[in-house]
């Protein structure tokens, strides 16, 4: 690994670089993050000299490009400690790898099932549930939350001895950057008989991720949050739970022999890889991935944890300041908190009585790009008594000077608006 230089990863980033003007202060990682030159080169070299479909062509071009999609299977395996490569799925991204696992359970469940789901979820994690609900007749359950939007593990356990049949959490709630102790909640569910699903889009590019350790039934993430491209992301999964799902997708490439009679289905991973898959991405995927390994991942998370502390230490000195999602004991702390109630990535808040729009646009103004909303976490704001919220989040390239400056038009938001 390289030692850690903070000027040079944020150099990589074209759009962050010292040399992108206007400078951009990006505060909406969460949303996607930026990508580096080589996820973007690996992808122009993909186009300009491999192109070729995989998995088919007789000719040495579509080998290379089978060869090199493939490897990328095998990096993704390395990098969240699968044991096995059929159990890494390319897919969209987080939302269409729920929805594989959703649609795929659909013949599994019945109107006697419970599918029990975080109550901070996004809405990628709640809606495909209540999709394979209405199909089935299954009854979907909230876990309920604390007051500052954490998991309420007394009503977890309460409702784990209803016997869910699917327990779907966040590893990371992408409006708070709150965190869930998915190994323990995982284990928890599983000695109650659930399939569990963990959704780690949030948390994919901020921890090393060890899904065999967390031993969840399903992983899903999204490439575009980790320096990656859009439109690819992975679904992991148990082999025998991979195998148990019915394809959402049919069609070519997922068969093993098909005749007007009858159609059979190929193994693992094809079997729910049906189409021509994303390749450039899947490409793009394995470079932001070669990316990330090649920073010290300690350095990179005391960076980002010192800047979700600083952030919150800032906004919390302001009076005119709502956050949301964490403990003041944690903000006060001069200690690096390392809990699960620690904030990864991200900041919520409001300033008293504006609405978030306002902020979100007076922030605009001045160079400074944050979400304003309700973070595809309608139930959640609704819990928090919010139509919605900012969030400022942050990635490895991210630095003090991003937060000062964000800090300074903050307060000039609050001068204009308060
Ligand atoms: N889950 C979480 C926690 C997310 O943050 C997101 C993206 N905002 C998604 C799911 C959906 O990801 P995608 O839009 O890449 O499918």
């Amino acid at each position: 690994n390289q030692p850690f230089d903070h000027r040079a990863i944020r150099e990589q980033f074209p759009l962050l670089s010292q040399a992108h003007q206007p400078s951009i202060c990006y505060l909406d990682t969460a949303a996607t993050s930026q990508k580096p030159h080589s996820v973007i080169e690996a992808m122009n070299h993909y186009y300009q000299q491999g192109n070729a479909n995989v998995h088919r062509g007789a000719y040495q071009l579509s080998a290379q490009a089978t060869r090199d999609y493939e490897a990328v299977r095998d990096k993704v395996q390395q990098f969240i400690h699968a044991n096995n490569r059929q159990q890494i799925i390319f897919t969209h991204g987080t939302t269409s790898a729920i929805n594989m696992v959703a649609h795929g359970l659909t013949e599994q469940l019945n109107c006697n099932d419970i599918i029990l789901i975080d109550g901070a979820a996004h809405h990628a994690n709640i809606v495909p549930w209540q999709a394979l609900a209405k199909r089935t007749g299954a009854k979907v359950m909230p876990i309920k939350l604390t007051s500052n939007g954490l998991i309420d593990q007394s009503d977890y356990d309460a409702k784990l001895a209803m016997q869910p049949k699917v327990v779907a959490l966040a590893h990371v709630t992408n409006a708070l950057g709150t965190v869930n102790p998915v190994q323990q909640m995982v284990s928890k569910a599983k000695a109650k008989g659930a399939i569990t699903l963990v959704d780690g889009a949030q948390a994919i590019a901020h921890i090393a991720v060890n899904v065999a350790q967390i031993d969840c039934d399903f992983y899903a993430f999204s490439g575009h949050k980790m320096y990656g491209p859009t439109g690819v992301g992975v679904l992991y999964g148990k082999l025998a739970a991979l195998e148990q799902l019915t394809p959402m997708l049919t069609g070519g490439e997922m068969i093993k022999t098909v005749s007007f009679q009858h159609t059979t289905y190929g193994e693992l991973p094809n079997r729910l890889e049906a189409g021509t898959p994303p390749i450039a991405e899947v490409i793009g995927l394995g470079a932001a991935i070669d990316f990330i390994r090649s920073q010290d991942s300690e350095h990179i998370k005391h960076h980002e944890q010192q800047l979700v502390c600083y952030l919150q230490q800032q906004l919390s000195l302001l009076s005119n300041i709502e956050l949301y999602g964490v403990e003041l004991t944690d903000i006060n702390s001069t200690a690096m908190p390392n809990n699960s109630r620690h904030n990864i990535g991200a900041v919520a808040f409001n300033i008293k009585g504006e609405h978030h729009q306002d902020v979100g646009i007076l922030l605009d103004q001045q160079g400074i790009a944050v979400r304003c909303g309700h973070h595809c976490a309608m139930p959640l704001m609704t819990h928090l008594g919010l139509k919605g919220c900012c969030r400022a989040s942050v990635g490895m390239y991210s630095n003090h000077d991003d937060i000062d400056r964000f800090i300074t038009a903050l307060k000039e938001v609050i001068n204009i608006l308060v």
